[in-house]
């Protein structure tokens, strides 16, 4: 496995791996949701083809009152799975050659970014589009992997391959869950053991909007604020809880389908997102 940190040598080494191509872009802290995007990138790449993992803690997608700092950054364990997992290539850039002083260029979808996280972390899907057209730059994949979890961030990505013609398929991959239903994460580890008790409420809630949902006549701002109750009852702060077309991510007046029912939510300083699509 090679592990480059180097932006300007990472094109030349990448490209002259065997295709197909499949990168997993992450920031690290790698946990079993990332080994399972680590897994379908393999089946992607079969026998012939090679799994590229990067791994960088985007400065630009934190905004100034975000936990950039405290990001946990366990490199040895990272570089240990990669390398169990049959990754050929680990890009694990320094902040400074992505981001030169005078960098001035940015990717910037603007539709899908307005709401959701985008309402409360205004630069943040700029910072996602941006590292992202950067890596499929860098790195040439044929597939990239992205998990479900980042409903969003998903949805985001499509639409700037669709629209900046990257020539590179998106493949989702379903969410890896703890077993009480709590979405692995890698803020999981900065929650203190009753934040990380209360949490897995996100799921619970979710699953019960859900069946309330399917309910006829069902009132989506009554189920919103069940939601929101439920997750302060169990000590959460709501960033924002909201049902939205699956596609449009426009917030969704009566029920219908393609949905997605999003969540947000703090647990001290520590805030996690989840999400359950209704099909
Ligand atoms: P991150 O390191 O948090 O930026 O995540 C890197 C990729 O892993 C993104 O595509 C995430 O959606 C995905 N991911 C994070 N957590 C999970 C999870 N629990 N299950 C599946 N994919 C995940």
């Amino acid at each position: 496995m090679r592990v480059v940190s180097a932006t300007e040598r990472v094109w030349r080494q990448a490209g002259a791996l065997p295709g197909p191509r499949v990168l997993v872009p992450t920031m690290g802290a790698l946990h079993a949701g990332h080994v399972a995007l680590i897994r379908r990138a393999r089946q992607l790449a079969g026998k012939k083809g090679s799994v590229l993992v990067s791994i960088f803690v985007n400065p630009i997608q934190f905004g100034p009152r975000e936990d950039l700092a405290r990001y946990p950054r366990p490199r040895r364990e990272d570089l240990a799975i990669c390398r169990r997992e049959g990754v050929a290539l680990v890009f694990a850039p320094e902040p400074s050659t992505m981001y030169l002083p005078d960098h001035s260029t940015y990717i910037d979808e603007s539709i899908l970014s307005a709401g959701l996280c985008g309402a409360t972390r205004p630069k943040h899907f700029r910072g996602v589009c941006t590292v992202v057209g950067k890596l499929f730059h860098l790195l040439q994949p044929h597939f990239a992997v992205f998990g479900e979890k980042d409903y969003q961030q998903l949805a985001i990505i499509r639409r700037m391959v669709r629209d900046l013609h990257f020539p590179v398929q998106i493949v989702s991959q379903p969410t890896v869950r703890e077993a009480d239903g709590l979405a692995l994460s890698s803020r999981n580890r900065l929650l203190t053991p009753d934040e990380r008790q209360a949490a897995p409420v996100i799921r619970r809630s979710l699953l019960q909007a859900a069946e309330n949902f399917a309910k006829p006549r069902a009132n989506l701002k009554k189920i919103v604020h069940t939601l929101r109750t439920q997750l302060e009852q169990a000590g959460g702060r709501v960033d924002y809880v909201e049902i939205v077309h699956a596609e449009s991510l426009a917030p969704l007046i009566r029920a219908g389908k393609p949905a997605v029912i999003a969540v947000a939510v703090f647990f001290g300083n520590t805030r996690l997102i989840d999400n359950l699509q209704i099909v």
